[in-house]
């Protein structure tokens, strides 16, 4: 037998690992560190959800549901898009749940993309879009977003990349890696050029509720977007249930049924606990999930005044929980910035190039932690700019480091 990368599809082969993931390896064998590496919350699900998951065992709930998910959750979904977001879905057709967001993510390109159709994907991007999208034997066409223009893309630039294969603008407000939002007047402009291009969007909001100045607007919502948009939404972030695996897609039947069709052969259906965990999440720990929502927008405010005290230039996040600071002036590279802090200070953060090369130059802070641990990990951080500062060796020809503009 030959090896087995000879066997295994090339598609597959060529997709490098997570850059996020391969840090976090390196960090687990440490002793000591502190991570504001990986997207996690730092609480625990709360009670009530995980009592809610207990009881359903202890009840029998131990069987599959229908491949759309248990109707009593999508009714409860139904209603919340709508009270929160303004969003109409009819249970019984336009609702899909999935196991996580990532599952609902790979659906929705499998069912929208054919080989050789386009992807516009903003980047910094999170890790899943461009290698899911390969692997439907799709393009991505990345549409870079800069510090300067506070990491949101334009209409102007989804015009410009638009071609005879473009079928698919993905977004991601709020944004992982940047935290960047997009307002309602951009998304306006972005769905004028959707519509006129005859494009489809992909929207993941996962992080919808962590937005922090103002209310969360979907493209979904604009007129004339419901029927061109899937919405992605999820339990993992909001309520802290990472480990639960459970999501939802929410848009037009003719578009779920695709989804679902691909759902019932791969996945039959998302796990019956979780689903029941999650039923009690939107009916009684909107509350709890609220509580958490305010303790990282302080977290944020503490992160932002941390980073402007070390001097490092941070784009103010306006929703998810990562910071997205630029390291250039440290003349370091984003890597090796990562590297030697967690090697020297013994702190995980991600190098902005993980994200794709427009993240070079940054790196990636999550404030889902403690507030113990993130004063303990900007102490030794900034040990470690004064490090740089000191020897010279590392500072960029433009000079030393300096505050914050
Ligand atoms: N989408 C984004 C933007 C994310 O940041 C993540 C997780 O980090 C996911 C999707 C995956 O979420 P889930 O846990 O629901 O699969």
């Amino acid at each position: 037998m030959n090896s087995w990368d000879e066997y295994v599809n090339p598609a597959v082969r060529d997709i490098p690992p997570s850059g996020i993931r391969r840090f976090f390896d390196l960090a687990a064998e440490m002793k000591g560190v502190i991570s504001l590496g990986v997207g996690e919350p730092d609480f625990v699900t709360p009670w009530r959800i995980r009592e809610a998951c207990i009881y359903a065992l202890e009840k029998g709930y131990t069987m599959y549901t229908s491949n759309s998910g248990l109707k009593e959750l999508r009714e409860e979904i139904s209603r919340y898009l709508n009270r929160a977001f303004h969003l109409r879905y009819d249970a019984e057709t336009e609702i899909l749940i999935t196991v996580g967001v990532s599952e609902a993510l790979d659906l929705a390109l499998r069912a929208l993309v054919a080989p050789g159709e386009e992807v516009l994907i903003p980047e910094p991007t999170y890790v899943s879009y461009i290698p899911c999208t390969i692997l439907t034997g799709g393009v991505p066409v990345t549409l870079r977003t800069t510090m300067d223009n506070g990491f949101r893309i334009t209409a102007d630039q989804v015009e410009k990349a638009v071609t005879p294969k473009s079928k698919v603008l993905l977004l991601a407000y709020p944004n992982n890696p940047t935290g960047a939002v997009l307002p309602r007047a951009e998304l306006e402009d972005i769905a004028a050029v959707v519509v006129e291009r005859d494009l489809v969007v992909i929207s993941d909001e996962i992080y919808a509720q962590l937005t922090y100045d103002g209310e969360h607007v979907s493209i979904a919502r604009l007129p004339g977007m419901r029927e061109r948009t899937v919405v992605l939404q999820g339990f993992s972030k909001a309520f802290a249930m990472t480990g639960w695996r459970l999501g939802y897609a929410a848009g037009s039947e003719a578009f779920i049924g695709a989804m679902t069709k691909i759902h019932q052969y791969t996945m039959l259906c998302a796990p019956i606990t979780a689903q029941m965990a999650a039923m009690e999440a939107l009916k009684n720990g909107l509350q709890e999930m609220r509580q958490m929502v305010r303790q990282y927008n302080y977290r944020r405010r503490l992160v932002i005044n941390a980073f402007k005290e070390m001097g490092l230039p941070c784009f103010e996040p306006g929703g998810a929980f990562y910071a997205f600071p630029s390291v250039r002036e440290t003349g370091l590279g984003s890597e090796e910035f990562c590297q030697r802090l967690l090697l020297e200070e013994r702190v995980a953060v991600v190098p902005g190039t993980a994200f794709g090369p427009g993240g070079e130059g940054f790196i990636r802070c999550s404030y889902a932690a403690s507030v113990s641990n993130l004063t303990e990990a900007f102490k030794r951080m900034a040990g470690f700019l004064k490090r740089l500062k000191k020897t010279g060796a590392a500072v960029s020809p433009q000079g030393a480091l300096h505050s914050a503009r």
